[in-house]
């Protein structure tokens, strides 16, 4: 059935600015939009129901990019580590108890409910090794009616006995959950299940040379999603260079087993990425997932967005928990436009990003991962939020200052109405 909404749309179909639509309308049927207009009489509304959410803002959903949902009781926990040593004492530990599918299904639901209360409607996701419990989480974004690609972790060196899986453990995992989440039924096969498996390298100090092989062969025998780690940190690139001697940079570790745009791939933080890696990332059409609170607390580095926004890289932006400390997606726009505005005060020539900007990283841009999300322009998947922003004194400000003032003093108490696929979705059971 057509639905018509009625609020002040604002989106970004462009990045350096937003479309605004001052009691405008968006017509949507069988999950994806129509069109846009500030005029009813724009589209046919016969049959159609009208739904007016008077004085609120309507904006796309947001997509975390990179985040480990295992990770969910950790936030906020050792962050005064960097990377490897965090990694050792707090990430392995807590990540060895999803071998526990009871305890695995807690947290999850812990985790979905604060994705949901901050209105993020995508995610790529990083589960554990366990195949069992990796299957609880996919069942739960399902039940949920919230967009995942979820991977069951690869890893079998360099870290404890616990998460340690053989290559043919692995790759039976991995098939048992591609063959249970494949696509459910002709009626949908347009477009892609909401919830389906990611091919998880964890990165490539945790996966022997058989592993990544096994890995990049998955991915091209059905044609699945790749992500992992990138030049996050600079010890662990060293690190790299030790394991994979043959490789020119870090990504061409990943490119010479099939796991760097073979498929569509998306790579968090890249920190480090410059030269050949750049290089490679834009040949093979790479995305980078930038996290900025997991760079700061862990002191990895300043990523250098601009700069790989002007070379054409395709960017998405990840909470990246709990290496990161935020679950609210709209604060992680916050902070990409700091992070710039730090490389801004060493190098002038590169100007620091702007809200539209990031705006449109975190939505059209980290969209198109999943497909056509992330905007509302006609044939876009209707992911949707709508914002009750009256504490927030809106009739003081302009609709764009009005969605500035939400996404930087906001917090999910405004998140009135969520919507995915064009459906919305209700609160998830804790
Ligand atoms: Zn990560």
């Amino acid at each position: 059935m057509k639905k018509i909404y009625k609020a002040h749309i604002l989106f970004t179909k462009e990045k350096d600015r937003f479309e605004v639509y001052e009691n405008g309308y968006v017509a949507v049927e069988n999950g994806l939009v129509i069109g846009v207009s500030n005029n009813l009489s724009d589209f046919d509304s016969e049959g159609a129901e009208l739904i007016d959410f008077g004085n609120r803002l309507l904006i796309p959903a947001m997509n975390d990019m990179h985040v480990h949902a295992p990770q969910v009781h950790n936030q906020g926990v050792a962050m005064d580590l960097e990377l490897l040593p965090w990694l050792q004492n707090y990430t392995f530990p807590e990540e060895s108890k999803y071998a526990d599918v009871t305890y695995a299904e807690r947290m999850y639901r812990r985790f979905l409910h604060t994705q949901w209360l901050f209105g993020t409607m995508r995610s790529v996701v990083f589960a554990t090794v366990h195949t069992e419990s990796t299957r609880c989480l996919m069942h739960l974004y399902q039940e949920a009616g919230m967009g995942a690609l979820v991977g069951k972790v690869a890893m079998n060196r360099n870290c404890p006995e616990a998460l340690r899986e053989d290559v043919d453990a692995a790759i039976e995992g991995n098939e048992q959950l591609i063959r249970e989440f494949s696509d459910p039924s002709p009626l949908t096969s347009h477009i892609s299940p909401l919830v389906r498996p990611i091919i998880t390298p964890r990165f490539v100090p945790s996966c022997t040379p058989e592993l990544l092989k096994a890995c990049g062969e998955l991915a091209a025998k059905y044609q699945l999603p790749v992500q992992s780690h990138l030049s996050e940190n600079i010890s662990e690139i060293a690190w790299v260079a030790e394991l994979e001697p043959e490789s020119e940079s870090y990504g061409d570790a990943y490119n010479r087993y099939g796991l760097f745009g073979q498929t569509p791939t998306i790579m968090a933080h890249c920190v480090w990425t410059h030269g050949k890696e750049l290089e490679l990332m834009k040949r093979n059409d790479v995305m980078v997932a930038h996290c900025p609170t997991s760079n700061f607390n862990l002191s990895s580095g300043l990523a250098p967005i601009r700069s790989l926004l002007d070379e054409g890289v395709k960017i998405g932006l990840g909470s990246d928990i709990s290496g990161g400390h935020d679950l609210n997606m709209f604060r992680m726009l916050t902070y990409a436009i700091q992070v710039s505005k730090m490389h801004y005060q060493q190098d002038h020539s590169k100007a620091f990003l702007t809200l539209p900007e990031v705006f449109w990283i975190a939505t059209k841009s980290a969209g198109s991962f999943f497909g056509k999300v992330g905007s509302f322009e006609p044939g876009y998947e209707f992911d949707a939020l709508v914002i009750d922003d009256s504490v927030l004194y809106p009739d003081e400000y302009s609709l764009p200052h009005r969605l500035e003032r939400f996404i930087y003093v906001g917090d999910d108490r405004q998140i009135l109405h969520r919507f995915c696929r064009g459906v919305e979705i209700k609160e998830p059971k804790m």
